[in-house]
């Protein structure tokens, strides 16, 4: 299929300028630094080989989101050192830049990263080192949103929240809370929210994905969270979803995982169609690149091929992923100029 400038389909989204605001550092690891860096460090891992790796770490007979989450550990295993950390984070935003991502928001608990002896904040700074060198070597913005964890003790997203807090400046946009949804509710880590948010630092949650709709309902009203993770099982409670559109508050939709976790039959069956024609911002992600297989990219393509996005609106879904982007109205708005620039003010 070709458009009126002589492109592919495909061609044109890769050129599309686009915004990624849900990606997990630790789920987005290429398999060849991966089965480099655990060989270099003694870690064990079921193959050293990139392929094969890769489709050890494609998560394509979950179950649950719990399920899912098992490949954690050995991504995490690699994830405890100064350079391991630097390059891993260089390398997630150049795979973004090659791709036309010109914002993105990368996300991790800088808790799992403390084996190796590292503080937290040494993390960070590691992180935030790899992200500033392809900020240099290419055309895209990077952002840190610091997740905390639902299983682990309330009092390490508060520790999380204290450091989210203190590197607000210094590239961290906002918090988050990831990880297996079901039996742990979003109440249990309250104090670390309510610290956030006096600080002035946006909440984004996880929610509707491992839970149904009470799970939105809390991030929403009990936590005040700004911008939902997937959300994906807001159409189950008709009120909350009204609620959720008239507020205008923006679901992180990634498709390829919702389907691996069983969130979604299949990618036809997602949602994101209803909530996109209702108004609801909407905003295309990836969450692990690397567990899901996939690219920003791909996603707009099954977004196009099987919920018949058209390219106008594929168009629209990629510049609202950069009007609520955690960042300073005057930054954003310099960020949409360009894009407007290069892609064609909206209609
Ligand atoms: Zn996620």
């Amino acid at each position: 299929m070709l458009s009126e400038d002589g492109s592919t389909a495909t061609e044109r989204l890769l050129a599309l300028p686009k915004a990624e605001l849900h990606v997990h550092l630790d789920g987005s690891l290429r398999p060849s630094t991966m089965a480099e860096l655990a060989q270099e460090r003694g870690t064990e891992l079921p193959s050293y080989e990139a392929r094969s790796l890769a489709a050890h770490m494609l998560v394509s007979d979950a179950h649950s989101l719990e399920e899912y989450l098992e490949r954690f550990v050995l991504t995490l295993s690699v994830m405890q050192d100064a350079e391991a950390l630097e390059r891993i984070a260089f390398e997630v935003a150049e795979d973004h830049a090659r791709e036309h991502v010109r914002y993105l928001e990368v996300r991790f608990s800088p808790a799992l990263c403390t084996a190796g002896g590292l503080t937290t904040d040494e993390v960070m700074d590691h992180v935030l080192a790899g992200l500033r060198r392809a900020e240099s070597a290419y055309q895209i913005k990077t952002r840190v949103i610091v997740c905390a964890l639902r299983t682990l003790d309330p009092a390490v997203s508060v520790e999380m929240a204290e450091l989210a807090v203190a590197y607000r400046d210094r590239g961290v946009v906002a918090f988050d809370l990831a990880g297996a949804e079901a039996g742990s509710p979003a109440r249990e880590h309250l104090e670390a929210f309510r610290l956030v948010e006096s600080a002035g630092l946006p909440l984004t949650i996880h929610a509707g994905e491992g839970f149904g709709a009470p799970s939105i309902k809390q991030a929403v009203n009990d936590a005040h969270a700004t911008r939902i993770g997937h959300g994906t099982r807001l159409w189950e409670d008709v009120e909350l979803e009204t609620q959720v559109r008239e507020r205008g508050i923006p679901l992180e939709v990634c498709l390829t995982s919702n389907v691996q976790t069983g969130v979604a039959a299949s990618y036809a069956m997602h949602p994101v169609r209803r909530y996109f024609d209702e108004g609801i911002p909407i905003a295309l992600c990836t969450d692990n690149r690397l567990m899901s297989g996939v690219t920003l990219t791909k996603e707009y393509e099954h977004a196009r091929d099987h919920l018949g996005f058209t390219w106008k609106e594929l168009k629209t879904v990629a510049r609202t992923g950069f009007e609520v982007a955690y960042l300073p109205e005057d930054e954003k708005r310099e960020m949409l100029a360009g894009v407007d620039e290069e892609t064609g003010r909206p209609e």
